[in-house]
Parts: structure tokens; C-alpha cells; sequence
């Protein structure tokens, strides 16, 4: 994208940062676990790589900081979009073009008769059923962001970034913000990493690369693998399991905060 001259490119940066850095920790882990013993000794150099790769999740940006970016960004560019739509119900006659197009899209979402945006017709006609599958995540994704700017308003962006106090203890989203964040920064991910494999899935079957056959099955792979998780993380947005879960992290993690230190003792004394 730089090459090519955007100059919008820090959301695709971040993704891209999040996703190698963990990718590559994975690999030489699973490294290191195939080859047994001999994988952890010096001789064999992948504990040297596997030490030096572990700086990549922190450095230029910790991971964790890089996901609320992520995270904020798509909240913030929808969160634009729904002020719009307030705006225009202020003066319904006025801007009736805006509303019904807004409410045609949302009714088509709650009855299934949208699929959310295209790409079959950027992929190569073997991929078309993937791109089905991503553009389907791109729909859940953003009726998820929809449904979290409607229920908790502008809170779930100022929190973090604001380190506001917290007002009423009381007051469930401060404890379930960060993971609400972190879910929805890792739906966005998967979704930006499926759109790549993708694209570089159909490059190699239009080119008629002899790699083509196994760049078809790893985009399946992906995609397939992605969409799971992706409606894992959007699931895990709303289930009231999860967001009592997410209290009671907080709960935990406050009680180690006041005690200075782990505060169960052992139970065998
Ligand atoms: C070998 C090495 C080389 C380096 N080289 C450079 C360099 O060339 N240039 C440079 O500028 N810096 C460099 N750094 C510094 C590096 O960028 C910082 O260490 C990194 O940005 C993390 O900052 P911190 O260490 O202050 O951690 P902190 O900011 O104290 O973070 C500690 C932990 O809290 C988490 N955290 C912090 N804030 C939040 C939040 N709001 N929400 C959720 N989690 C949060 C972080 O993710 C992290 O896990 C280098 C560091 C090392 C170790």
C-alpha cells in the first residue's frame, strides 16, 4: 500500500504487525516442540530465534496497545457514521434519503437477505466460496460494532484512551472494555488476514503459478479456520457468560491490585 502511494495505511500496519509477530512466535515454538529435546538446546539455534522473536510483540508498538488501536479506529469511523444517522433523525423530512438507506440496510441484515459487501468479483472463481465466507464476517463484524456503540455509547471508546476514573463501580462496561476491545481488534484481524491470503491466493491461480494448488488449500484452510474464530470472538461481544466472565477478571485482578500480590493462600496451608 506505501508502494503504492496511500497514505492511509497505519490500520493495515497495525494488523499486520499483530499478526506476524504472533505467527512467528507460533511457528518456532511449534518449531522447537517437533523437534523434542534437541529443539530447546543451543545447538540446534531455534532458542536463540525464539528469544529474539519474543522483543517483536512489545517493540514499535506493544501488541496489546496496537489491538486497542485497532479497535478504536473501527470504532470510531462507525461511530461517525451512526452520529450521521442521529444527526439526519433530528430533521426526518429533510433527510429521508439518508435514513431509509440506512434502515433498508439494517432490516436486509436482520432478515438475512444481505450478505454484506462482495469480493467474489476480486478473487479467481476458485475462491469465490471464501470470499462468500469473509464478506459474511465483514457483515457480523459491523452489525457487532453497531450493537456495541448502541448499548454502551461513547464509553467504550473514551475509557481507554481517557483513563477516566470509574464513576459507579456498579457500572458493567468498565469492567468488560478492554476485552470487548480485544475481541473485536482480533475479529478485525482475522478478517484483514483472510482478504490477504485471498489476494494472494488469486494472484497465484490467474498467474497459473505451479505453487497455485497449495496457495487454493491454504486459503481454504485460512478462511475457513478464520470465520470460526471471527464468529467466536463477535459471539463472545454479547453472551452474558462472557461479559459476567469479564467482571470477574476484573473483580480478581482489582483484589491482587489491593493486596500487592497473589491473595489465595495454599490450600494444604
Ligand atoms: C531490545 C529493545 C529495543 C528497543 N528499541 C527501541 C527503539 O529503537 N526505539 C524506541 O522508541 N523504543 C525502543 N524500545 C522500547 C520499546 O518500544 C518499549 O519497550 C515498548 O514500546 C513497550 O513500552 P514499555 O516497555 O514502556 O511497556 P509499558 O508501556 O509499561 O507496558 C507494559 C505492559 O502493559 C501493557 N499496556 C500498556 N498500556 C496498556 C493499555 N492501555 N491497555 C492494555 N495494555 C497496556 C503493554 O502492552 C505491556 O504488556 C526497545 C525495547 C527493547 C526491549
Amino acid at each position: 500500500m506505501m508502494d503504492m502511494g496511500y497514505g492511509d495505511y497505519q490500520l493495515e500496519a497495525a494488523v499486520s504487525k499483530i499478526h506476524a509477530s504472533e505467527a512467528a512466535w507460533y511457528v518456532c515454538d511449534e518449531a522447537i516442540q517437533i523437534l523434542g529435546g534437541m529443539g530447546y538446546m543451543r545447538e540446534t539455534g531455534l532458542e536463540k530465534i525464539l528469544r529474539d522473536i519474543r522483543i517483536f510483540r512489545i517493540f514499535e508498538g506493544t501488541n496489546d496497545v496496537m489491538r486497542l488501536f485497532v479497535a478504536l479506529t473501527g470504532l470510531q469511523y462507525a461511530g461517525g457514521h451512526l452520529k450521521e444517522l442521529q444527526r439526519a433523525m433530528n430533521n426526518p423530512v429533510a433527510n429521508l434519503g439518508v435514513i431509509f438507506g440506512a434502515g433498508t440496510k439494517r432490516f436486509a441484515r436482520t432478515v438475512g437477505l444481505s450478505s454484506g459487501p462482495s469480493l467474489s468479483e476480486y478473487v479467481a472463481p476458485q475462491l469465490r466460496d471464501n470470499a462468500a465466507l469473509v464478506s459474511k464476517s465483514i457483515q457480523n463484524f459491523g452489525a457487532s460494532v453497531e450493537h456495541l456503540l448502541i448499548k454502551y455509547n461513547k464509553n467504550i471508546i473514551n475509557e481507554q484512551m481517557l483513563q477516566r476514573r470509574l464513576a459507579d463501580a456498579a457500572i458493567d462496561i468498565y469492567a468488560s472494555v478492554v476485552m470487548l476491545q480485544r475481541r473485536l481488534a482480533d475479529a478485525a484481524i482475522d478478517i484483514y488476514a483472510s482478504v490477504v491470503v485471498l489476494s494472494r491466493a488469486s494472484r497465484a491461480l490467474e498467474k497459473n503459478l505451479s505453487s497455485a494448488g497449495i496457495e487454493k488449500k491454504i486459503a481454504d484452510l485460512f478462511c475457513n479456520e478464520a470465520s470460526v474464530r471471527i464468529a467466536t470472538n463477535l459471539s463472545q461481544l454479547r453472551g452474558t457468560q462472557d461479559l459476567k466472565n469479564y467482571s470477574t477478571m476484573k473483580a480478581i485482578a482489582e483484589e491482587v491490585l489491593n493486596n500487592g500480590g497473589v491473595v489465595q493462600n495454599h490450600p494444604l496451608g
